[in-house]
């Protein structure tokens, strides 16, 4: 995938928004595939196999989550979410609906792109071969060279980052991690402002893997809880 040019599909029905990040995301240099309604994305997210997808919350047809949902039990690919409001982003990350990341509107082009490239270059980074040996902890069965994880021989869909959290989850098990020091190991950002997207994937990962495996150490962080 690297070398060659990202493809983004850019899920957005407001035609000056959809126009504005498009003519920006071009001139950055990436492919993009633009839709206007849910429908219309799940099916440029099968036929255009983006490498990110820009994703607008509110759309007609039906909305962004459930976008999210179909694209993700079909093809792990990382979402950017587009939200209206930040109470709105408290929510989904409430939800722990499987965004990589939000942005809330208005936001800058620079920004966006700022982050779009954050999540291309942790999805894309090279991995280096110690990290490929398959992980086996408890009921847990990572593979990272494929990116698949069972639990108790059964495939769970995980997103790029929910994978990620949980190989370093395990990686360094029965310790525990600050959402400061998870942020940066696998977001790569050094600024705490986004702690509240590792609680929301926390949550998403305990809704598909059980509630058990991490713990939550109250105003410290996380910890996964497995021998
Ligand atoms: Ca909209």
């Amino acid at each position: 995938m690297s070398g060659n040019v990202s493809r983004i599909l850019v899920v957005e029905d407001e035609p000056t928004i959809a126009r504005a990040v498009v003519d920006r995301l071009v001139a950055e240099g990436f492919a993009v595939e633009l839709a206007g309604d849910g429908p219309t994305a799940v099916e440029r997210a099968r036929t255009c196999e983006p490498h990110l997808i820009v994703l607008d919350v509110m759309l007609p047809g039906f909305d962004g989550l459930e976008v999210c949902r179909r694209v993700q039990a079909e093809r792990p690919v990382p979402v950017l979410m587009l939200t209206a409001r930040d109470d709105e982003t408290d929510l989904l990350v409430g939800l722990g609906v499987g965004a990589d990341d939000y942005v809330t509107k208005p936001f800058s082009m620079r920004e966006l792109v700022a982050r779009i490239r954050a999540v291309l270059r942790r999805v894309e980074r090279p991995v280096p071969d110690a990290a490929l040996a398959p992980l086996r902890v408890g009921p847990l069965e990572l593979d990272p060279r494929a990116r698949r994880v069972r639990r108790d021989g059964r495939e769970v869909h995980l997103t790029p980052t929910e994978f990620d959290l949980l190989a370093c989850l395990i990686r360094n098990r029965g310790m525990v991690l600050t959402r400061a020091v998870l942020l940066e190991q696998v977001w790569d950002w050094v600024d705490a402002s986004g702690t509240r997207v590792v609680d929301s994937h926390v949550k998403a990962l305990r809704r598909k893997l059980g509630q058990e495996l991490i713990r939550t150490v109250h105003g410290v962080g996380y910890s996964l809880e497995i021998a």
